[in-house]
C-alpha cells in the first residue's frame, strides 16, 4: 500500500515497488493523474489497484485497507501543511497538521503491523522530510507533526513482537526533490527546468527515482535488520557529522 502516489515520491516508492515484482494499492485524490500513475506501475507486469480520495479521511484509508488483501508494505505519504508564520496557526491549523503528517500514518500503522507480525514479514516505510532533523523556519506546521510521528515510529520499531517478527519501520526524510510541490513552491511551471539549488553539495535535486530506490531497499528481505532508522537523502544538504 503506498498513500498519496499518483505523483512524486509517492510515485517513485510505487514504481521501484512495482519494478521489484510487488503488487500495488494505490492512492490520491485525483482520480485522473491516479488512473495514469496505476496504468504506468501496471507495465512492471504487476497488479495496481486506485483508491481515490485524501489518505487523512477515515473511509478512504478503510477503502485502501479493503483494496489490499494484505498489507506487507505500508508506504506513508500525504501532502505537506503550508507554509506561514506560527503566529497566524490557531488549533484547527495544528489539527489539520497533524492529521495529515502524523496521525494517518499512525492509523494505518496501527491497522497493519500486527497482522504484518503473525505473518513474520512486514515494512512501514513513512514519508517525512528533511525538516525532522534539521527544522525548516517557515514550515512549523510540518517541523512539528512530523517530528510527532517520528517519535512515535521510533516507540513501535522497537517493541520486540514487531522487531523479532521481522517487521521494521523506518522513515524517509526527503530533502530537495524535482517534483511538482518543489515546482509549485520555486514558481516553475511543470515541464520547465528547475534552476540549480543552493546549498546541495551534489548540485542538483534529487530525483523521485533515487527516493523510490531507498524505499525499495528498506522494504526488502535484505534490509531486515534495519528499523527505528530516519535516512535522510538530501545530496550532503545537512551539515553534521551524524
Ligand atoms: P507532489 O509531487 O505534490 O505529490 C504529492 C502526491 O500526493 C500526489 O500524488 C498527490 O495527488 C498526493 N496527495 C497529496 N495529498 C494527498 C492526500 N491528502 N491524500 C491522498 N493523496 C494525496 O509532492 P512530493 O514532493 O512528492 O511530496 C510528498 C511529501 O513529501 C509531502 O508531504 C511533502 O511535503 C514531503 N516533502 C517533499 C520534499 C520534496 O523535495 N519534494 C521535501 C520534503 C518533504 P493528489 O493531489 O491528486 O491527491
Amino acid at each position: 500500500m503506498v498513500c498519496a502516489s499518483s505523483k512524486g515520491l509517492g510515485f517513485g516508492c510505487a514504481d521501484a515497488l512495482a519494478a521489484e515484482g510487488v503488487n500495488l494499492v494505490v492512492n490520491a485524490r485525483s482520480a485522473g493523474p491516479l488512473g495514469e500513475a496505476a496504468e504506468q506501475l501496471r507495465r512492471h507486469g504487476v497488479e495496481a489497484r486506485e483508491v481515490v480520495g485524501s489518505v487523512t479521511d477515515p473511509s478512504v484509508r478503510a477503502a485502501l485497507l479493503d483494496a489490499a488483501p494484505q498489507v506487507d508494505i505500508l508506504v506513508t505519504n500525504a501532502g505537506g501543511p503550508p507554509p506561514g508564520d506560527f503566529r497566524d496557526w490557531d488549533e484547527d491549523a495544528w489539527l489539520g497538521a497533524l492529521r495529515q503528517n502524523m496521525l494517518t500514518a499512525v492509523e494505518l500503522i496501527r491497522a497493519t503491523v500486527d497482522d504484518m507480525a503473525s505473518r513474520g514479514f512486514g515494512r512501514v516505510v513513512n514519508i517525512t522530510s528533511g525538516s525532522v532533523k534539521a527544522p525548516i523556519a517557515n514550515l512549523g506546521l510540518s517541523n512539528g507533526a512530523r517530528s510527532g510521528l517520528t517519535g512515535f515510529v521510533a516507540g513501535v520499531a522497537r517493541q520486540p513482537q514487531l522487531a523479532s517478527a521481522n517487521v521494521t519501520l523506518n522513515n524517509l526524510l526527503p530533502g530537495k526533490f524535482a517534483t511538482d510541490r518543489i515546482r509549485e513552491t520555486a514558481g516553475v511551471a511543470p515541464g520547465e527546468e528547475l534552476p540549480v539549488p543552493e546549498g546541495i553539495p551534489a548540485g542538483r535535486y534529487g530525483d523521485p527515482a533515487e527516493f523510490g530506490a531507498a524505499c525499495a531497499y528498506l522494504c526488502s528481505e535484505q534490509a531486515s535488520y534495519i528499523t527505528g532508522q530516519n535516512l535522510l537523502l538530501d545530496g550532503g544538504a545537512y551539515p553534521g557529522t551524524f
